[in-house]
């Protein structure tokens, strides 16, 4: 039920963090890993990273954020085995400002990396999901997708229309097959929350006392919902958003 041989599966931001850790619950339930990033030499060392466990994943550079770059992406993805049958749009990015310091640039960045990078690399792999017959697509959202933050306007609302853009094409593809959720992972120790630490005053304390589990998430915390939303485990399970968080939104 859970077993990914035979399917293809991109990983965006899979070179590092969270998209690591769900990138490898797929590769050992047998997928074949394609991680996207736009640092190449980062890229190379989560490929020899996974060798060195005896599992194999391509790395492709991509500038998810871009249309060109998106297209190009699926098409040499396609290329490399023939199909694509699991897309996780996990790469992401936070400036953390309040709005009312918030330029309209960084605003951008962040819902284009975010955001727009969803729709982006689902439509193109729309296509090629439906030629295979069907597949998952899983986004990744946040707590930011359920709370405010006053220094996350732009993550938190990228977030909360990650939800939403996941409702909408599970709505829209199901026919086709395709289940689309969400996964909401809690706070989980990675590049971008370490910088978090640093730039928010008392962050790390705020989130060992909220959490019930009492202590942060680690990346590979995700590869089971990640491995059970890819597989055929959950084909009637579509438009949901899956809290990762070790209990830190019911608490
Ligand atoms: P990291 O900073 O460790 O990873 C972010 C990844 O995204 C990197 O692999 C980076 O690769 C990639 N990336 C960023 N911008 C682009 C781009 N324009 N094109 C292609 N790839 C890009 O962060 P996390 O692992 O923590 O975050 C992963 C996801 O999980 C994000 O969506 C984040 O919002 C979400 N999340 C994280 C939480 C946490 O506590 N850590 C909590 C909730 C959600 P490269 O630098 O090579 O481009």
């Amino acid at each position: 039920m859970f077993d990914l041989t035979g399917k293809v599966a991109l990983v965006t931001g899979g070179n590092g963090g969270i998209g690591l850790g769900m990138g490898r619950g797929l590769a050992q339930a047998g997928a074949q890993l394609l991680i996207v990033g736009r640092d190449e030499a980062k890229s190379q060392r989560a490929v020899a990273e996974l060798g060195a466990e005896g599992l194999s994943a391509q790395a492709l550079v991509a500038d998810v954020s871009d249309e060109t770059s998106v297209q190009d992406l699926i098409a040499r993805a396609v290329a490399q085995y023939g199909r694509l049958d699991i897309l996780v749009n996990n790469a992401g990015t936070n400036i953390r400002q309040p709005a009312h310091e918030m330029s309209l640039a960084d605003w951008n960045t962040v819902l284009c990396v975010n955001l727009t990078s969803a729709f982006l690399c689902s439509r193109a792999a729309h296509p090629h999901l439906q030629q295979a017959g069907g597949g998952k697509i899983i986004n990744i959202g946040s707590m930011m997708s359920l709370f405010g933050a006053p220094y996350a306007p732009a993550y938190g609302a990228s977030k909360g229309g990650v939800v939403q853009f996941t409702r909408s094409i599970a709505t829209a593809w199901a026919a086709d097959n395709i289940q689309a959720n969400a996964i909401l992972p809690g706070w989980i120790d990675t590049e971008l929350t370490r910088k978090a630490r640093v730039q928010v005053e008392g962050l790390n304390e705020r989130v060992l006392a909220r959490t019930p589990a009492g202590r942060w998430g680690i990346a590979d915390d995700l590869a089971g919902v990640a491995v059970f939303l890819a597989s055929s485990a959950s084909d009637f399970i579509t438009g949901t958003a899956i809290p990762v968080d070790g209990g830190y939104s019911i608490a």
